[in-house]
């Protein structure tokens, strides 16, 4: 038997999956065509999703803790216990300490529209508990689209093969969304010109024809020398700015200070050369002034000039507000929109015009916690948070300042709940432990963020073990707690409705029908001709205000590099064609390691294979040395979203990561981690 649903991991390309059903099990996964993105092939990533449903790792019932605090230690309960003990709690909670010491724990992981912000929103709402800002991932960039363009529609994948000139910048869509790359190689093939500013070697940075391996943290000044660039030697496109934008003047001053020289010395590219050699007065040595290269094609002469700012990548440090607003502001000042394959993509999550957010309970006026600080919450905040209730996330292993966040979790006198398909790290933790049902097992709505497909999910197999929905756990814990109300939906099938009837330019019998509804745009809009700003006088905002506020030294402010004689690796934890958060983590992989630059590691006395220490002030995590020429020196990466068995000593990656937050958007610096690494 074939049953159609939809991927709902935290990848751009949104696919629509074909499941084969043998006795009842899932034998296999593949893509199909209802989201035309996915042209029937899916990823190895969510192909392995029946070893999480099957696996040795699922929850099969509820339990209460018996042992010690993070050892995994349970008691098989019944659900009416369980769920008995939370609501108690709850109310207990709430009437002697006030809703603020709940603190509800969510980001998007393997769910979609129904599985977060509906009834889960709802209750604790109406507990009046602490609000979470969601900021692990894609704050900044969000922020910054947000700000300057009111997250106007991008360009679409398939028009990616009109540009002349795409500029991959601070993203891996060999590793995640990997339906954009055949657009990418059809505009290669086609005579456009590749950049990539990343790092590593990714797959794309090895076939472009230029390869800006920045220092991570770095892209806010090669951006603004970029800007500098085309402003002081006239490739601005003033008539343009003119007419459609704001904050021309104070873009144009941050960037004044930031020459070549100036950027590519901070940036350390090339590294020999750059620091050496004035770009600008050897146009014709190809090897060593790469931004020449790139610039003699933003100067408007190369016809269609495409923008991908990764979601993420350039975020995640100090800068990472500023330099996502530099980067999309380039296409802006060059002028760059109006024709097919100009202008730029980003996440267009927002492009629907709908929120994610279902329930009709108002938000309380409560305070707000940065999840990338949870464990200064758990240990610091007052009042204290005396119930953690964990969904959709997996802190232990995913948040800054692993170490900080585990000795909260450790805390006697915590109560918390942990809602989970599989036994993560933050399981283990867990006062009640609640079997939650994956994506195979009920409804959804998953909408694209690149694409604009919004694709239903459907239950292709009945629910392993006990497990059960968010839906139906969230609606009894409103029930319990005396908190439902007559008009909320009850269950899964009524919640979806709910959100059904509230997309905007469909029908809920249209999406049930098709399994997708039909996007707000008609073909694939242009930029400036089709669709423009949705900000409030539909222009661009190149120096938002009410972002500038939240930083102290203003926008487009370079905060330098972090990095010590102590400890002076940049560590970065990009996403990987295993992993993307630490979703699917649990199935065997290969041995982790860390990649280090040859020259790193031989001054350090390290051989490939060799076990190793990486550290700093914050932590230490040990395991093996992998030696590669794909990373730049001075930069070592780990993979992202490990979990604590992957490594020697059981810490990972963001047992090394600062709590500190980005300039603007409170976004995690997991990029601002500077290490040292020894043989052990
Ligand atoms: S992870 Fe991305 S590419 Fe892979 S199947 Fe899901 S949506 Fe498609």
């Amino acid at each position: 038997m074939k049953a159609a649903t939809v991927c709902p991991l935290d990848c751009p390309d949104g696919c629509s999956l074909e499941v084969t059903i043998e006795d009842g099990r899932i034998a296999s996964i593949d893509g199909t065509h209802v989201n035309p993105v996915t042209e029937g092939y899916i990823c190895a990533k969510v192909r392995r999703f029946p070893e999480r449903v099957y696996g040795p790792d699922r929850l099969m019932y509820p339990a209460i803790r018996k042992g010690p605090k993070g050892l995994a230690s349970f008691q098989r309960v019944t659900w009416e216990e369980a769920l008995a003990t939370i609501a108690e709690r709850m109310v207990d909670t709430r009437r002697e300490f006030g809703g603020e010491a709940i603190l509800p724990y969510s980001y998007g992981g393997s769910n979609g529209m129904l599985t977060q912000d509906t009834s889960d929103a709802t209750l604790f709402r109406r507990l009046g508990a602490s609000r979470l800002a969601r900021t692990v991932c894609a704050a900044p960039t969000g922020a910054a689209n947000l700000s300057m363009y009111g997250k106007m529609p991008s360009v679409s994948y398939e028009d990616f093969e009109d540009a002349r000139l795409i500029i991959i910048w601070g993203g891996n869509p060999s590793a995640s969304g990997i339906h954009l790359v055949p657009h990418i190689r059809e505009a290669q093939r086609r005579g456009a010109m590749l950049v990539v500013v990343d790092p590593r070697k990714t797959p794309l940075a090895r076939q472009a024809d230029i390869h800006l391996a920045v220092r991570p943290g770095t892209d806010l000044p090669v951006a603004l020398s970029l800007h500098r660039y085309l402003f002081e030697e006239g490739h601005a496109d003033e008539a343009f700015l003119q007419a459609h934008a704001r904050g021309v003047e104070r873009l144009r001053e941050r960037a004044r200070a930031w020459t070549f020289e100036r950027a590519a010395a901070e940036a350390d590219i090339p590294v020999e050369t750059l620091r050496q050699v004035p770009l600008f007065e050897s146009l014709d040595d190809e090897a060593t002034h790469e931004l020449c290269d790139l610039l003699e094609n933003l100067d408007c002469k190369a016809g269609a000039v495409l923008f991908r700012a990764g979601d993420d990548g350039q975020e995640r440090n100090r800068n990472g507000g500023s330099a996502s607003l530099a980067i999309l502001a380039l296409p802006a000042v060059g002028g760059k929109f109006a024709e097919r394959g100009g202008g730029y993509m980003m996440s267009n999550s927002a492009s629907w015009g709908i929120t994610n957010t279902w329930t009709g309970a108002q938000e309380p006026a409560t305070r707000v916690i940065n999840m990338n600080r949870l464990g200064r919450a758990l240990l610091e905040s007052t009042p204290p948070i005396n119930l953690l209730f964990v969904y959709n996330s997996n802190p232990a292993v995913t948040t800054p300042d692993q170490r900080r966040v585990l000795r909260g979790l450790e805390r006697e006198d915590l109560f918390t709940v942990v809602f989970e398909q599989v036994m993560t790290d933050t399981a283990r933790y867990a006062d009640v432990l609640l079997p939650n049902t994956t994506f195979l097992e009920g409804y959804d709505l998953v909408k694209s963020y690149g694409p604009w497909t919004i694709n239903l999910g459907r239950p292709v197999i009945e629910p392993i073990g006990e497990s059960r929905c968010n839906a139906e756990v969230f609606g009894e814990l409103l029930e319990l707690t005396g908190l439902r109300e007559e008009s909320d939906p009850r269950g899964e099938l009524e919640e979806m409705l709910n959100v059904l009837d509230r997309l905007p330019g469909t029908t809920g019998d249209e999406v049930r029908d098709a399994g997708t509804a039909k996007p707000p745009f008609d073909g694939r809009p242009i930029q400036f001709r089709d669709v423009f700003p949705r900000t409030v006088d539909q222009k661009i905002d190149l120096y938002p205000e009410a972002l500038a506020k939240e930083s102290s030294a203003g926008l487009y402010v370079y905060h330098p590099d972090p990095a010590t004689s102590e400890f002076p690796l940049a560590l970065i934890s990009p996403a990987s064609e295993k992993t993307i958060s630490s979703t699917l983590a649990e199935i065997p992989r290969p041995e982790v390691r860390l990649l280090m630059h040859p020259e790193d590691a031989e001054a350090r006395g390290i051989a490939d294979g060799d076990e190793i220490r990486i550290f700093n002030a914050l932590g230490e995590v040990t395991c093996t040395a992998a030696l590669g020429a794909w990373i730049r020196r001075g930069t070592v990466s780990l993979p992202k979203g490990l979990w604590r068995k992957h490594t020697l000593n059981g810490y990972t990656g963001t047992s090394l990561v600062p709590d500190t937050l980005t300039d603007v958007a409170g976004g995690a610096c997991f990029n601002d981690a500077r290490v040292q690494v020894a043989k052990v």
